[in-house]
Parts: C-alpha cells; structure tokens; sequence
C-alpha cells in the first residue's frame, strides 16, 4: 500500500474491479494513507494477507518492493493466480505511447532529461515509474491529455509484465545489482531482458553501444535500434548519437551528423552523464522532437539532487553532494568524474563491501580521504596505506569542518560516501541536506 499500491486501487476502483489491497505494515501513518481509499467494492487491510482472500481475486497486482519468492505468492491457493506488476496494469489504461529507461544505473537522471526536452518541444508529457509518481497515477490523469508517458523502469516491474511495450525503449547499461531482490544475477539480466518481450517492428530501441551485456540481451530483436558510445566511435553506418573526438555531442542518423553541443556546456559533471545525454538525445529524436528543442533541453537541464549536484564554491573550492552515492559502484563513478584534487567524505554505515576496490580511483586524484561513521575503522584499515586518510569519530558536522580544513584553492570538497547514511541520518536525502547547510556554514 505505498504509494504505487494506493494508485493502483484508485486505478482499480475507477475502472469497476472489486479490490482486496493489503500491507503487511500498520503504521500510524500508513493507516491515514489508505483512509481514503476505503469505500464500496474496496476491502483494505493493513497487519497481514488474508491468503484466503487473496486466492479468491482474478488478478494479483504486486508492489516492486515484494520479491516474487515471498512466501505469501507461495500460499495454496495463492500460487496458481496471475501476477502482474503495477507497470503492467497501468499500461493498460495509459493512452500516451510510453519511453521506457531501464538498465542499472542512471535511470532517474535520463528519465527526468528526457522528460525535460520533450517539455522544451511543447509537447504534454508525464514523468513517472519506479520513483516519483506512480504509472498509475499518470493513468488516473486522463483528462491532461499527455501526448508522451516517460516510465522509469526497474528490473522488478519488467519482472512480472505481459503485454507491456514501450514505444521507445532505452537500455541504459547492465551490472550485477539487487541480488537481495533476484534470486541470481542471470534472473535480474532475464528481468531486465523482458523490455524486448513484445517488440514488433515499429519498437524503437536506444541503446549502450558499449555495453555488451545490453547488446547481447538486445541481439535479434524486432524494431529500429539507435546506438549512444561515449568512448568509442561509431562503425561505418551507425545511427546514434556519440561523443566526437573533439569533446562535441554529436549525432548521426541516415548518414547526416549534426552537432549537439559541447560537452563543457553540460551542467552534469562525468563521463556517466555524457552517457546519460547522449542516450536522452536521441530517445527525444524518436519521439520527433525537433534538434534545437534537444540542444536547449542539452543545455538547461540542471543536476538532480544528491546526484553529482554542486553546492558552492567558496576560496576557489568547489563543494560537491553526491549523497545517492550509497555503494562503492557508484563513488567510483564520481571520483571518475572529478577534474580536480579532491578531498572525499566516506562513510556511514558499511554495506559489506570492501572499500579496496576504491584505490585506483583514489590515487593521482585525491588529496585525502576523511573516514568517518561506522565504516570509520574499516576505510581506515582497507585504504590507510594507500592514500593520506584522517579518521574523524565525531559528528557529521566535524566530518564537514575536518574536510574544509584540509582542502585547498583549486580543490573539490566530495561527498559520495559509498554507504548508506542510517548510522547519522534517516536516509540519503538527509544527508545531503545536511551538508548542503554545514557547507553554507562553513563557507560564509
Ligand atoms: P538510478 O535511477 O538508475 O538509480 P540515478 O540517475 O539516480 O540512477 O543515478 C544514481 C547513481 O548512478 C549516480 O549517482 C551515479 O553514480 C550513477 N550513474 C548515473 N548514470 C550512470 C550511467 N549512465 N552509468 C553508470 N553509472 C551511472
């Protein structure tokens, strides 16, 4: 019953279903939430499944945040019913051909920046998917009219689809991830596979060119396919977009290439969101949104927050919130993306990685680590040798004072602490929040 739970029932009710929505929480708040969805032909029950109920329903919806192995899908009775994921019963009632974003990493960023340059274009376009607002809800919103559904699309909705099939779909890229969801990595890749499982020949496919693991699980499939490279040049005959040697996004579609813009006019820091750009350019293209429209979406778009998002320069130091940074993949990631020294705030509560793996990332390019949280003790014995480290136990704000100490002119300050944040905070939000105001602080 959160909130893609509480869109469905509306989705549900509004289209004359009975309905038996149940949480296996009870919360306070979670009792206000669903007060409203109570009414005729709307059982709702929070605490527990009725599995006896649930073996009488037709159809069994299921939130992304239930693995399919949970022992309630498992009850007699229960078992033998149909499941769908929330994606797939919302695609049934939009009528906006839908832009599809899966892959591993940085499916908020492109959905947003597609969503953006379809805006930028004039057309009425609705944004939503795995996080924000649910599908379901952009499918109750019947009478806005949107001309273009941009979904985000995670391995766990693809999961458990039928007839689902975007118009467009753009597979960002494909590492082993969420393994506490999936029962192997092979599943998440079968999960993540199932984008293509309706493709006819009008699908249109945006694709990492660089990645084998997206182009082995795209081979063969019906529809047109368009290709984004950032390190690599395209072969003769291509069409995609890529990054030109000298440092231009450019595109090329039917033998014409056009130039997009200059990668130092992006407001993204990385080589990951030169991808990201590249792979929005041309899912807009697709959907005929005309190139200048593309450009000025290029140029505007601002960094989400917490993604890589600077905060302030003060005495020539550039201060950096990249609180989303919550694994080791992903610190690397906005080490790579950093070009200048860099003094990096790491830690909070270890997720049981090695923080070794950090290393050829760290060297040339940091001028020192502060370790601090719970993984305090641990950064310090898996990196001491390898960079100059200084352990800070004390609270976040010492943690955020210990690094201006030891930054200098020309330097980035960078938060991506490749934990999670629950040792300090309630979540990754907090803590760049946090530092967002002990940054203002500090500096002025
Ligand atoms: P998602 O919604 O897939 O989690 P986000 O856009 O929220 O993706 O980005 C989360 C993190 O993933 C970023 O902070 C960055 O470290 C990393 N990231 C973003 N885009 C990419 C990409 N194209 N390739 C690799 N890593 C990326």
């Amino acid at each position: 019953m959160g909130r893609s739970g509480r869109a469905a029932t509306r989705l549900l009710v509004q289209a004359g279903a009975s309905v038996y929505a149940s949480d296996v929480v009870a919360t306070p708040e979670l009792r206000a939430e669903v007060e409203g969805l109570r009414g005729p032909g709307v059982d709702v029950e929070l605490g527990r499944h009725d599995v006896e109920k649930l073996g009488r329903c037709d159809v069994l919806v299921t939130s992304p945040g239930i693995p399919p192995g949970a022992a309630v899908f498992h009850a007699p009775g229960v078992r033998s019913r149909p499941l769908i994921s929330e994606l797939e019963l919302a695609f049934g009632f939009l009528e906006a051909p839908i832009i599809a974003i899966t892959g591993t990493n940085g499916k908020t960023t492109t959905s947003a920046w597609i969503g953006s340059m379809l805006e930028r274009a004039g057309l009425r376009v609705g944004v939503g998917g795995n996080i924000g607002r649910a599908l379901s809800e952009l499918a109750l919103e019947s009478d806005r009219g949107y001309e273009w559904v941009v979904a985000e699309v995670s391995s766990f909705q693809l999961a458990q689809i039928e007839r689902f099939n975007p118009a467009i779909g753009v597979f960002l890229n494909l590492y082993p991830d969420h393994l506490d969801w999936h029962v192997d990595v092979e599943d998440y890749y079968a999960a993540k596979a199932r984008l293509f499982d309706n493709a006819g020949p009008d699908s249109r496919w945006v694709l990492n060119g660089e990645d084998r693991g997206v182009l082995d699980l795209a081979a063969e499939k019906p529809g047109t396919a368009r290709y984004f490279r950032v390190a690599s040049r395209p072969p003769a005959g291509e069409q995609g977009a890529f990054l030109d040697s000298d440092n231009v996004l450019a595109a090329r579609y039917d033998g014409e290439q056009v130039r997009l813009v200059a990668r130092s006019e992006l407001k993204l820091l990385g080589a990951h969101n030169v991808a990201n750009a590249l792979a929005s350019a041309i899912a807009a293209a697709f959907a005929d949104v005309p190139v200048p429209a593309v450009r000025e979406g290029l140029l505007g778009f601002e960094p989400l927050p917490h993604r890589l998002q600077p905060v302030a320069e003060k005495g020539g130091v550039l201060w950096v919130n990249d609180s989303k940074a919550t694994n080791v993949a992903s610190t690397r990631v906005a080490l790579q993306a950093m070009d200048r020294p860099v003094v990096l705030l790491l830690g909070g509560r270890p997720k049981g990685e090695s923080f070794a793996a950090l290393a050829p990332d760290l060297k040339g390019r940091v001028r020192a680590v502060v370790a601090y949280g719970e993984a305090a003790a641990q950064i310090e014995s898996e990196l001491g040798d390898e960079v100059t480290l200084v352990r800070e136990d004390g609270p976040f704000e010492d943690v955020v004072r210990r690094a201006r100490a030891l930054t200098q002119p020309g330097d980035s300050a960078l938060l991506a602490p490749a934990c999670a944040s629950f040792d300090m905070f309630r979540n990754y939000e907090e803590r760049g929040e946090r530092f967002i105001t002990l940054v203002g602080q500090e500096i002025s």
